[in-house]
C-alpha cells in the first residue's frame, strides 16, 4: 500500500488534491535513480513491477483518494514494454479513470516511431531515457491543471432580449456569464466579478462604447481585460476608430454564435497567457518579484482584516555561485528548478511560493505564526539539504538559509520584507544552511 507523504496537520485534506505516480518497472533500465527523487521533491512515487500490481495498489489508493477534492495519477512505462495484454490494461485503466489518469511514456531510443506508439496508448507526454525528477514534475505539473477553463464574460447591453439572448447562448456552453443592463457602477462591477472579457454593445443610451473603453484602460487594475464589442453596426471606420481606441475587436451581432464562442474563447485563452507569462518567472513559472509583493500585500491586508498572523520567508541557496563555477550554469539553474518544485510541492495549497530573484526565493504563509512558520522551513531546510543533484556522473548537495518575519509582529510591509531580509543576512553570517526568525526587541 502506497503511504502519502503530503498529508501532516495542517493540510485541509478534503480541499486538497493529490498526485500518485507508478513507474514500471521494465528490467532494462536503471529506473530506481527517479523513484527516490520523486519522492524528495514531495511526491507519492512509486515503482512496480508489473501493471497488475499497479491496478491493485491504485483500487487500493482510492479509498483515500475519494475524500480529496482531486486526484492525479501518473503511469510511467517504456514503450517497448507495449504488448497486447498491457495495451488492453492500459485501455482499462483509462476507461475507468478518465481524466483523472495519465500515461507517460518514454524511450531510450527517441524516434518518431516510439512516440507515436505512446500517443497510439493515450500517452500524453514522452520522455527520452535518461531522464530527471525535475522532468517528470514539470510534466505532472502540466497535466495536473487541464480541469475545464472556466471562463467570464461580463456582458453589457441596454437591450434586454440580447443581454438573456446571449447569456443563455454562453451559459450553455460553459462560459459563466454576468449581464449588466446599465453602465451603472460598471467598473466596480468589472473588479468584482473578475471576467476574462467584456462584451459590450457599440451603441448604449448613457455613454458610447469608445468613451467606456476609455475609462476602463485608464485604470490600471483592470486594463488588460480584452474588451470587444458585439453590435449590429457594419461600418468599418467605426470598427477602425474603435480598434485604435483600444478594443480588441468588433464582431457583428447577426453573426454564428459558434463563431462568436470560439473568437471570445480564443481572445481570452491569449489575454490569460500573457498575464501569466507576465506575472512569473520563465524558469520556474513561478510568481515573479512585483507579483509576489503584490501577493504579500493582499495576503497582509486579509490578515489585518480578520486579526489572523502571516509570515513572510525569505530564502537564498547558500555558496551558490560555486554550484555555478564548479558545475556550470546549467546545473546551477537545475538546481534552481528542483528548489522550486520542492517548494511548491511540500508547502500547504495556500502558501504562496515565488522567485525574488537569482537564486532567492519568497514564501508568504497566512495564518501562520513565525514559529509554525520557523518550524515548517526548517524541517524543508533540513530535507532539501539531503537531495543529490546530479552533474554527469558526479553528484552534489545543496543548502539554503532562510529570514522569518511575520504579522502582526512587524506592522508595515516593507518592514516586514525588510526584517526577513535581515533575517536572512543574519543566517549567513552565522555560517548558513539555517532559518533565523525575527525577534521583536520591543515585545
Ligand atoms: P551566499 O551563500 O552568501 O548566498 O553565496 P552565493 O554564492 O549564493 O551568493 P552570491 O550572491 O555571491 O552569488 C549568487 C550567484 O547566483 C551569482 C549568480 O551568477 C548566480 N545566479 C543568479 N541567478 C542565476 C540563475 O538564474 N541561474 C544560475 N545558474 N545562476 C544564477
Ligand atoms: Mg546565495
Ligand atoms: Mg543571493
Amino acid at each position: 500500500m502506497l503511504q502519502h507523504n503530503t498529508i501532516d496537520a495542517q493540510t485541509e485534506i478534503n480541499n486538497q488534491d493529490v498526485t500518485a505516480i507508478y513507474l514500471l518497472n521494465d528490467q532494462t533500465l536503471q529506473i530506481n535513480d527517479i523513484e527516490v527523487p520523486l519522492q524528495q521533491l514531495g511526491y507519492t512515487a512509486k515503482i512496480s513491477d508489473n501493471i497488475n500490481a499497479i491496478e491493485h495498489e491504485i483500487f487500493d489508493l482510492m479509498e483515500i483518494y475519494n475524500q480529496y477534492k482531486s486526484y492525479h495519477l501518473f503511469i510511467l512505462l517504456n514503450t517497448m514494454v507495449l504488448d497486447e495484454t498491457i495495451a488492453h490494461k492500459i485501455d482499462r485503466l483509462k476507461q475507468q479513470y478518465s481524466d483523472n489518469i495519465h500515461f507517460i511514456y518514454y524511450s531510450d531510443n527517441n524516434n518518431l516511431m516510439s512516440h507515436l506508439q505512446g500517443i497510439r496508448h493515450h500517452g500524453e507526454a514522452f520522455l527520452s531515457y535518461p531522464f530527471e525528477s525535475g522532468e517528470i514534475s514539470e510534466i505532472i505539473k502540466s497535466l495536473s491543471v487541464i480541469e475545464p477553463q472556466d471562463y467570464r464574460i461580463l456582458l453589457i447591453d441596454d437591450d434586454e432580449s440580447m443581454g438573456i439572448y446571449y447569456s443563455h447562448v454562453f451559459h450553455k456552453v460553459g462560459i459563466e456569464c454576468q449581464y449588466e443592463k446599465s453602465i451603472e457602477f460598471i467598473l466596480d462591477k468589472v473588479t468584482e466579478f473578475k471576467p476574462d472579457l467584456i462584451l459590450i454593445d457599440y451603441y448604449m443610451p448613457e455613454c458610447s462604447g469608445i468613451e467606456l473603453t476609455q475609462m476602463m484602460r485608464q485604470r490600471i487594475d483592470i486594463d488588460f481585460i480584452p474588451i470587444v464589442y458585439l453590435s449590429s453596426e457594419t461600418d468599418p471606420l467605426i470598427h477602425l476608430e474603435s480598434i485604435t481606441q483600444g478594443v480588441d475587436d468588433f464582431l457583428y451581432k447577426g453573426t454564428h454564435s459558434k463563431y462568436i464562442i470560439s473568437n471570445l474563447k480564443s481572445r481570452m485563452d491569449r489575454a490569460r497567457s500573457l498575464k501569466n507569462s507576465m506575472m512569473t518567472d520563465s524558469l520556474t513559472h513561478l510568481y515573479n518579484h512585483a507579483m509576489i509583493n503584490e501577493q504579500f500585500d493582499l495576503e497582509l491586508a486579509k490578515a489585518q482584516r480578520r486579526s489572523t498572523e502571516v509570515s513572510y520567508v525569505m530564502i537564498d541557496i547558500d555558496n551558490f555561485k560555486q554550484v555555478n563555477d564548479t558545475y556550470g550554469h546549467m546545473a546551477g539553474d537545475k538546481v534552481i528548478k528542483t528548489l522550486a518544485h520542492f517548494l511548491t510541492n511540500k508547502l500547504r495549497k495556500t502558501d504562496i511560493v515565488g522567485r525574488y530573484g537569482g537564486e532567492e526565493f519568497a514564501v508568504i504563509m497566512p495564518d501562520t505564526t513565525k514559529y509554525d512558520a520557523y518550524r515548517v522551513i526548517d524541517k524543508l531546510r533540513k530535507d532539501f539539504g539531503q537531495i543529490s543533484h546530479t552533474y554527469e556522473a558526479t553528484s552534489f548537495k545543496v543548502s539554503f538559509s532562510c529570514g522569518i518575519a511575520s504579522f502582526p509582529e512587524n506592522i508595515e510591509q516593507d518592514n516586514i520584507i525588510e526584517h526577513a531580509d535581515q533575517c536572512l543576512y543574519l543566517a549567513k553570517e552565522k555560517g548558513r544552511n539555517q532559518v533565523v526568525h525575527f525577534i521583536n526587541r520591543n515585545h
